[in-house]
């Protein structure tokens, strides 16, 4: 009987535990081979190590998500492609993707094009990919999906799987949703399910890839807003200029609470004001996005979860705590040890497309949050803005 094959093709927090859940399924399923292979981008450890080499003697990657077991099965492969040039544990002409059929991509959205590129030729031509990647590119003829950047280079039909998803609680088996989704093959869909679904990670099916996977994109856009909002609101700022322009009631609501202690009733306007524009932005950008997709767990669960719990928050608000005079990036390196935000680079490639399409007015929490995050609008201009007329009704 065939069996499958799978890559992981990433090994940060979120890969390392997406390599978790494959490995204990595919030990339980006939289908697919035991051995799930993670690609990891190397390092030396400052024990002097190498990072694939502790993952595959004691099972556990130390640096993006110490204290737990990945599964025996697990193999760490520093070679994403060269397999003819290297010698991998005992095997020659072996490396991360040679003769996996089903490839889980899961870096940070920056690496993927340059990976893609390594990949092409590469790969198994009946492969199928799914991509567990937040973010988007945007190139001269306009934005284009992870998925698609996949699809295109490697010439393999890629799937998405997006979801309320902060890796560091499912690892310790917390139950979480999440959300696949695809193009048009349902089979494939359902292998996914598969291969992914534990009693405690529950996974459904939608037929709307790019809504799906905008989503995921662009919650970390609303995660950045509402990071900063937790802080700002303690300096006595308007919460948020951009959520105050879009709609006047809302406006009045906060416009008259400067110097009031905001907490959980401004963050969950921030939420609303994020997701109205994620719907937006998706329906403008691809036609076919439904609505239901902003009810599964890749939508409102996944702006709730981000904006309360994760990276990109936590980083917002140490960054607007310091009044913006630390940079992103050093604020990255300090806190996430290595891990990488995702959500000041979405915002600019957000922003791009918005002002060559002429769409900035019709998003103002989406290019404010840029802004602040280049140091165009210092906290303080906030008040200013929301003197601005609703635009998207
Ligand atoms: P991470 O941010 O924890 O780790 C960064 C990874 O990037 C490391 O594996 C590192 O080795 C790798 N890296 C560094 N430089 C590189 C380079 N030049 N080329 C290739 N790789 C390089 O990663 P993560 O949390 O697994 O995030 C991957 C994707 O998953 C992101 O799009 C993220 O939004 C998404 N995601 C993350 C979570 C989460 O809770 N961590 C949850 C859901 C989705
Ligand atoms: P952060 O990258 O902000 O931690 O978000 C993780 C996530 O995508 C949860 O679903």
């Amino acid at each position: 009987d065939y069996k499958s094959r799978v890559t992981v093709v990433g090994s940060g927090n979120w890969g390392s535990v997406a390599a978790k859940l494959i490995a204990s399924n595919t030990l339980k399923l006939n289908s697919f081979h035991d051995e799930v292979r993670m690609w990891v981008f190397e390092e030396t450890l400052q024990s002097g190590e190498k990072l694939t080499e502790v993952i595959n003697r004691i099972n556990e990657n130390v640096k993006y998500l110490p204290g737990i077991k990945l599964g025996k099965n697990v193999i760490a492969d520093p070679d994403l492609e060269n397999a003819d040039v290297h010698f991998v544990y005992g095997e020659t002409g072996n490396c991360a993707v040679k003769d996996a059929n089903m490839l889980v991509f899961v870096t940070p959205h920056q690496f993927m094009e340059g990976i893609c590129k390594r990949l092409v030729g590469k790969v198994r031509e009946d492969a199928e990919a799914i991509s567990l990647i937040k973010g988007m590119e945007v190139k001269m003829e306009g934005p284009c999906m992870i998925s698609t950047l996949i699809s295109e280079h490697l010439g393999i039909n890629c799937s998405v799987l997006m979801g309320a998803n902060i890796a560091n609680e499912i690892a310790v088996e917390k139950f979480s949703e999440a959300t696949v989704g695809y193009r048009d093959k349902r089979e494939i869909a359902e292998q996914w399910v598969r291969l992914f679904s534990t009693p405690y990670f529950l996974v459904t099916p939608v037929q709307d890839v790019e809504g799906v996977e905008l989503c995921g994109t662009l919650k970390n856009v609303v995660a950045i807003a509402a990071g900063k909002v937790a802080v700002m609101s303690k300096f006595g700022f308007h919460p948020c200029n951009s959520a105050c322009e879009l709609n006047q009631s809302y406006y009045q609501m906060l416009g008259f609470v400067d110097g009031l202690d905001m907490g959980n009733n401004t963050k969950a306007a921030i939420m609303r004001i994020g997701l109205r524009e994620m719907i937006a932005f998706s329906k403008l950008l691809f036609s076919s996005v439904r609505d239901s997709t902003f009810f599964e767990s890749c939508g409102v669960a996944d702006v709730i979860t981000t904006c309360l719990g994760g990276r990109n928050r936590k980083v917002a608000e140490a960054f607007a705590k310091n009044g913006g005079k630390r940079s992103f990036d050093e604020l990255e390196a300090e806190m996430l040890q290595g891990q990488k935000l995702q959500g000041v680079s979405t915002a600019r490639e957000v922003y791009e497309v918005l002002s060559h399409r002429g769409w900035l007015e019709l998003f103002p929490l989406f290019a404010t949050v840029h802004e602040i995050c280049v140091g165009h609008l210092p906290p303080s201009a906030i008040v200013e803005h929301s003197e601005q007329k609703p635009k998207l009704s």
